[in-house]
């Protein structure tokens, strides 16, 4: 990922670009003068300036290539008010970069690109997502505007590619404004063919206008004698793939036998269009089964054949598309491998926290994940707090005590080869779904990369949330305690209780009560006063970041478990920390460097 950077004229400016520091740390801030633009439009992701709009389309206008290569450019007003995505919306990713940049500042985006404007998936970020590779750019613009005045894309593809609900899976090329194909040709054999046989060429079969997108998933095989050119494999594999109607531009990967792993021509073709380039021992080639020996290769090489198996050993399928051809020294098998990227295959989950209460407290991140998943699994209160992120998206609700049940599920949908968020208030990784998601996936025993793909976005704790209402308590070695016996015997609470106690550590106290276990907190705080005066400071923090939260500073001696609820977090202080301005402050030993 290249880098941001932020480009300033006023002292405003300047502290905006400032501001922006905690967003995106790696940024450099630059005072604008037209002369540092071209440099910074050479080496950067994106570009965001803080000024008049005016300025920004002037000193860009003559930088503008293309927007496969540009980057993003950005315009903020000084306020913040407004981060206009000016160009590079798609590829360049200023769409995205408005966006959360607005969400950051707590302004507005503003997008123009027309499919975003009208709810449209953009074909070229789909495309790109999707690893197909856009035929002909010049394609894209008329596609676009048909995308948008039709609401609906023909799409026409030959293997099984998910499509977003807003393109329309045509069963024939000639109904299709794009077609996804591997085939140079999608119509050859096709009923709709007009030319038979060997007067069908590419050309007089194509309608105008319709657009190819190559998924990459060709596997060529090769095996070739020593010192072979690169120009001699190319051509080979060229002629190959026109003989069976292939694209070259759908080659993934090239793969061969371990010793030709340096072999300079096939490394230089390789290198040339960044194909992956994979090699396999002779015992793992001969593993294939069903394949044509040859006795000059097995003596050459000790595999029995080596375009062949190693096509099939790298596409992970045991069809060939085209049988191994021998063109001068090569020879060429191709393979193809499952169309669908990895998050479609194994589907993702991600873990996300919520934050302790309103949308104030919910990370940027969060906020991206969830707006990034199909579904969203959680518990009805967590899931009613961030009610406004939902609007589009499919909900699957559980009630409380319902944790497996709804990891099951959401673990379900995802091996549908969706992207799934699973809600967890505060921090999904503190008493939450994060751990139980991982247990439940590891007694599958199933090969990871079989699995979905895992990520865990980090919340803020309910600890975090009521430390900070009631000051700073944490500020010193503390232990983290849930009250609940629910998963755990009450003896091991009480022993844990104990030793924390005994240790000086402030003691941050999770579900201090819930229903049928009201005498919990009062046993909690007896088996504290043990080690610890009845004057202690003790916190209380109800609801905190919510809209009926309470804050409470009272001591070990006097607090009372009325007070509670379950939505409650209990602090204890330590031997040291003191109240102060009703706060509560746990000293972190300062006093004893510096006289303060
Ligand atoms: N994953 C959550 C904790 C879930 S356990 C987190 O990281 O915060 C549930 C317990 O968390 C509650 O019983 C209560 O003790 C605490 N809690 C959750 N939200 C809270 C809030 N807004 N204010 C105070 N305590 C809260």
């Amino acid at each position: 990922m290249r880098e941001t950077a932020i480009l300033y004229i006023t002292d405003s400016g300047f502290r905006l670009a400032e501001r922006l520091k905690s967003f995106s740390p790696d940024a450099e801030i630059v005072k604008y003068e037209p002369a540092v633009v071209e440099d910074l439009w050479r080496r950067s992701g994106a570009l965001v300036f803080i000024m008049a709009s005016g300025i920004v389309v002037r000193t860009t206008a003559p930088l503008l290539k293309g927007k496969r290569t540009d980057p993003a450019v950005i315009v903020l007003d000084e306020a913040g008010k407004h981060a206009i995505s000016l160009s590079g919306g798609h590829l360049g990713g200023a769409n995205d970069l408005a966006r959360e940049l607005a969400a950051f500042l707590g302004g507005e985006a503003v997008i123009t690109t027309a499919s975003d404007v009208n709810g449209l998936p953009s074909l070229d970020l789909w495309a790109r997502d999707h690893d197909l590779v856009v035929e002909d750019w010049g394609l894209l613009p008329q596609i676009g505007t048909r995308f948008v005045n039709n609401g609906a894309l023909r799409v026409y593809a030959d293997s099984d590619i998910d499509l977003p609900a807003e393109f329309l899976r045509v069963a024939e090329p000639r109904f299709a404004d794009v077609v996804i194909s591997n085939l140079q040709n999608a119509y050859a054999g096709s009923s709709a063919c007009a030319v038979a046989g060997d007067d069908c060429s590419v050309e007089t079969c194509r309608l105008k206008g319709q657009l190819y997108l190559r998924p990459r998933n060709l596997v060529i095989g090769i095996g070739c004698n020593s010192g072979t050119s690169q120009d001699e494999i190319e051509s080979a594999v060229r002629q190959s793939l026109d003989e069976h109607n292939l694209s070259f531009r759908s080659i993934r990967s090239l793969a061969t036998i371990d010793i030709k792993g340096n072999e300079p021509g096939l490394r230089a073709f390789a290198e040339k269009y960044a194909f992956a380039f994979r090699t396999f021992g002779a015992d793992e080639l001969n593993r294939v089964e069903g394949l044509d020996r040859s006795d000059v290769v097995f003596k050459a090489t000790g595999a029995q054949g080596v375009a062949e198996p190693a096509a099939l050993v790298a596409a992970g399928t045991d069809r060939l598309l085209a049988a191994k051809q021998k063109k001068g020294n090569v020879t060429v098998a191709v393979a193809e491998k499952g169309v669908r990227s990895e998050k479609e295959t194994r589907g993702m989950i991600r873990i996300v926290g919520s934050g302790p209460g309103n949308l104030d407290h919910i990370t940027p991140a969060a906020r991206n994940a969830i707006g990034r998943s199909d579904v969203i699994v959680g518990y009805g209160t967590y899931l009613d707090l961030i009610r406004e992120l939902l609007h589009d998206k499919e909900v699957v609700s559980t009630g409380m005590t319902q944790e497996v049940n709804r990891c099951r599920k959401a673990i379900n949908i995802a091996r549908e080869g969706k992207t799934v968020a699973i809600i967890s208030g505060g921090d999904p990784g503190v008493y939450a779904m994060a751990g139980l998601v991982f247990e439940l996936l590891r007694s599958t025993e199933e090969k990871i990369e079989t699995l979905p793909v895992v990520e865990v976005i980090p919340g803020v704790s309910a600890l975090n949330a009521s430390a900070s209402r009631l000051g700073a308590p944490l500020m010193h070695d503390f232990a983290c305690i849930s009250l609940s016996d629910r998963l755990t015997p009450w003896e091991m609470i009480e022993k844990r209780l104990d030793a924390a106690a005994a240790a000086d550590f402030v003691i941050v106290l999770y579900n201090p009560r819930s229903k049928g276990r009201a005498g919990h907190l009062n046993r909690a705080r007896e088996i504290i006063l043990k080690h610890r005066e009845p004057k202690t400071a003790v916190g209380i923090v109800k609801g905190a970041m919510r809209e009926q939260e309470m804050v409470i500073v009272a001591d070990l001696g006097s607090m009372l478990d009325t007070d509670v609820d379950m939505q409650t977090t209990v602090i204890i202080g330590n031997s040291r920390t003191f109240v102060w301005n009703h706060l509560m402050i746990t000293p972190r030993g300062y006093e004893n460097k510096f006289t303060i």
